[in-house]
């Protein structure tokens, strides 16, 4: 027999003989019934003692000591006081956790702000109350009311959390890098960038000075150089040399020039508007530049999908279509074929080069945007390339928030296509779209 029932028969035993004594009692004084009664108060009223005493030990449970009772009062008041215990440590375990979260998340050198679906703040730790100059009251406030940055209103509105935003609330550059999880939740990740910032400014005003004080002597050897080279009396045994010194001249002229434009871009803002472009007219003067060249692939077809507008800056969208469109002529032998396309869809408007040149292996599609890199760096410098094209067409196409994928073949050709967001569609223009 377990504790518990044996507690219950002893009760049960113990309520039978009180009975039998107060029939006995009674039967001895002339009236068995109230004998029966008296002994049932009694009984009654030990157990609504014992009640009271449990009652009022539960009510100040912290600082009095429980009951002393026997019996199944015993057996209960020692199950509440297990339970009480229990409860006790959970609890105390559960603070010490939150403390040295608590702890841990205000030594942690990066702010971090916690916010619920509705873009509301639901907690921050010290260093994001800092950089962001939160506070508690803010606690239930939705942040981009709070934080009033045009950058970091996009970022949340657009929901594209791959990449961190770079604000400036005040005088310090800051990175937010939003996490999503649960149901709409949203962790913010903020970071105290002010120091790479600054070193990265200098690094571009580095490449732009030096690029631009080396343009003037370089434009005058190139001069010189033409004119040697046109000379009628110039010694023939110099002519091959003066050639090939122009030709590197022509070279350094092209790397300048990129390294510039790449600067210019990387200068201004990271996010830009634009106007409306006429994408059909911008390709077919693309067309036109490429047949030009002395050398290029023998068919460049022009297909026009669609007569959507594109917002965007005219000359930085003309200067990464240009050098896409220049790729695939330089890396495209002559009997092959370019193909242009521009097109749109739900997604939004896309522009596409294929080429049937000499394509590039898988391992380097992934690094083809980064400055400098070359698939045969040989080639490249033989056909003029400066390695930085393919870098100016990312930074243009990020600033319009756009992007490139590339699709490859070695021997069979490449695809570079330009995917361009749904507002970056001109509106009004829609109906328009025809199949040319
Ligand atoms: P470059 O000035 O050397 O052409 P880019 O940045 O424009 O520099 O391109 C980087 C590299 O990507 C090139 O050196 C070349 O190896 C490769 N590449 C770019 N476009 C093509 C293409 N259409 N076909 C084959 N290879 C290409």
């Amino acid at each position: 027999m377990s504790v518990e029932t044996q507690a219950w028969w002893y009760a049960a035993v113990r309520v039978l003989a009180a009975a039998a004594l107060g029939v006995l009692v009674g039967w001895l004084l002339g009236n068995v019934w109230a004998g029966l009664a008296a002994t049932l108060a009694l009984y009654l009223g030990w157990h609504l003692a014992t009640l009271y005493r449990l009652d009022r030990w539960l009510r100040h449970r912290s600082i009095a000591d429980p009951p002393d009772a026997r019996g199944l009062w015993g057996e209960v008041i020692a199950q509440v006081v297990r339970l009480h215990r229990r409860k006790r440590y959970h609890k105390q375990r559960f603070v010490q956790l939150l403390r040295q979260i608590d702890r841990s998340t205000a030594a942690l050198p990066d702010g971090v702000v916690i916010l619920d679906a509705g873009r509301e703040i639901v907690w921050f730790n010290r260093t994001a109350a800092r950089l962001l100059h939160l506070r508690r009251a803010d606690i239930g406030l939705r942040i981009d009311n709070l934080l009033r940055q045009p950058a970091f209103a996009r970022y949340l509105e657009l929901g594209r959390f791959e990449s961190p935003v770079i604000i400036q609330p005040d005088a310090r550059f800051l990175s937010i890098q939003a996490v999503p999880y649960g149901e709409g939740q949203l962790l913010l990740l903020v970071r105290d960038v002010s120091r790479q910032m600054r070193l990265e400014e200098v690094r571009k005003d580095f490449v732009a000075n030096a690029s631009h004080e080396l343009r003037s002597p370089l434009t005058v050897i190139a001069g010189y150089l033409e004119t040697l080279a046109q000379d009628p009396t110039l010694d023939p045994g110099l002519q091959g040399p003066i050639a090939e010194m122009r030709r590197q001249a022509e070279r350094m002229m092209t790397l300048i020039r990129d390294l510039l434009e790449l600067s210019r871009i990387e200068a201004s803002e990271e996010h830009v508007e634009g106007e409306p472009i006429d994408v059909p007219a911008m390709l077919a003067l693309l067309r036109k530049d490429v047949l030009e060249r002395p050398r290029h692939p023998r068919e460049i077809r022009v297909h026009i999908d669609s007569a959507v507008r594109l917002i965007g800056v005219e000359s930085e969208i003309h200067s990464a279509f240009a050098n896409l469109v220049d790729n695939a002529a330089k890396y495209t032998p002559e009997d092959g074929t370019i193909e242009l396309r521009w097109w749109a869809d739900e997604d939004g408007c896309h522009f596409s080069v294929t080429d049937t040149g000499i394509g590039i292996p898988a391992e380097h599609i992934p690094r083809l945007t980064e400055r400098f890199y070359r698939v045969d760096p040989g080639r490249s410098r033989e056909t003029g390339g400066s390695g930085l094209g393919l870098s100016i067409v990312n930074h243009v196409l990020q600033r319009h928030g756009a992007t490139l994928e590339i699709e490859s073949t070695p021997g069979r050709g490449s695809t570079f296509t330009c995917h361009f967001p749904p507002e970056r569609i001109a509106a009004g223009r829609e109906e328009n779209t025809v199949g040319v």
